[in-house]
């Protein structure tokens, strides 16, 4: 099968792998019609830290192909969204919602026959990782076909962010980031209830994507000028949600400091050299939460439904499409900021 490999800093390729099989009889074998590129794809991309000659990709939706004797939430035939982590579904992590993080889990994307830029996929414990997507999935426009795919990863993910910072009807929220992540970060909080939603960004193609999702305010200043303009934006106390969509230490910094006393920081940006002011936070009664998103629980609870009935339309952050033979084009043009976000057309369902 076609499978795309790293082969060091900015050098990807399309190379040939055998077809994954069943490894233990929990697993599920997904043939991949669409695939895609993410952020956190490119910091390998950029500074090395993956297996060289390993394969990549955690975002996937497909057709079950086999399964082994214990898997009963699919069949062969089956329409799945492949959520970016694997978890068992029945220890009490993975009951309390938060599978994600479950210690039986793992994430997609490193390993032969585990990444998901590939034709295959092997998942396992398939009965606590998969997400059945009901209806006739040949009757699926790509248009919706790219809107399940972010139940994979983004959509999810910005929705954890929404949900880790509790938005409120009526709230005013602020979102850092306008890759994917925060692009659907802003449509959560509007589904939520946000009234004025306040993005960071600085880039006109992506204030386009995040106006359509419901960003009524952009902030382009960075650091303390953010702050500034943030509570000059709310009278002085600050947003009553926060969303924190990038990991870096400033955006880190910048979002703790517009939250409103009593507000919540929801992080799903994976950290790099962030400090917090614990002591600072405490006086303001500042809460921080979040971390890798449990998108299995929120596409089950409300995402598939929203998507599937037309409500809201992720998919359009795929700015740029490409094949698997396509794969170095693919990561260049997300690391050169010409496309939002990269789709692989990998297979027709
Ligand atoms: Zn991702
Ligand atoms: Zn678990």
């Amino acid at each position: 099968m076609k499978a795309a490999i790293y082969k060091g800093v900015r050098q990807m390729a399309c190379e040939d792998r055998p077809k994954p099989t069943i490894v233990e009889e929990s697993d599920a074998i997904i043939r991949v019609v669409r695939a895609c590129v993410c952020g956190s794809d490119l910091w390998f991309y950029r500074d090395g830290g993956h297996d060289v000659d390993g394969q990549t990709g955690h975002e996937a939706i497909g057709v079950v192909e086999s399964v082994g004797s214990d898997v009963t939430i699919a069949k062969p035939g089956d329409f799945v969204i492949v959520p970016f982590p694997f978890s068992c579904g029945k220890c009490p992590v993975c009951k309390a919602g938060f599978e994600s993080s479950c210690p039986h889990g793992g994430y997609f994307g490193s390993g032969d026959g585990m990444g998901c830029q590939a034709e295959y996929l092997r998942v396992p414990e398939a009965n606590g990782t998969l997400v059945v997507v009901p209806g006739d999935a040949k009757s699926f426009s790509d248009e919706m076909l790219a809107s399940l795919l972010t139940l994979s990863d983004v959509m999810s993910t910005g929705y954890h962010a929404a949900a880790s910072a509790e938005v409120k009807p009526g709230d005013t929220a602020v979102v850092f980031g306008d890759g994917a992540v925060g692009l659907c970060a802003v449509l959560s909080a509007k589904l939520m209830g946000a009234s004025r939603i306040i993005s960071m960004s600085h880039h006109a193609d992506r204030q386009e994507i995040a106006r359509k999702f419901g960003a009524t305010d952009f902030v382009e200043e960075r650091g303390d000028e953010a702050v500034a303009k943030v509570l000059e934006m709310t009278d002085g106390y600050g947003a009553d949600a926060v969303l924190e969509c990038v990991g870096s230490a400033l955006s880190n910094d910048t979002a703790m400091k517009v939250a409103r006393a009593g507000a919540v920081v929801g992080r799903v940006g994976l950290p790099h050299d962030v400090e917090a002011d614990i002591p600072g936070l405490f006086f303001r009664n500042v809460g921080l939460r979040g971390g890798p998103a449990p998108v299995r629980t929120y596409d089950m609870r409300r995402l598939l439904k929203e998507v599937l009935d037309g409500t809201i339309n992720p998919g359009i952050v795929y700015t740029a499409e490409y094949t698997l033979d396509g794969i170095q084009e693919a990561y260049a043009a997300m690391d050169e900021r010409r496309t939002v976000k990269s789709l692989l057309r990998v297979s027709e369902v």
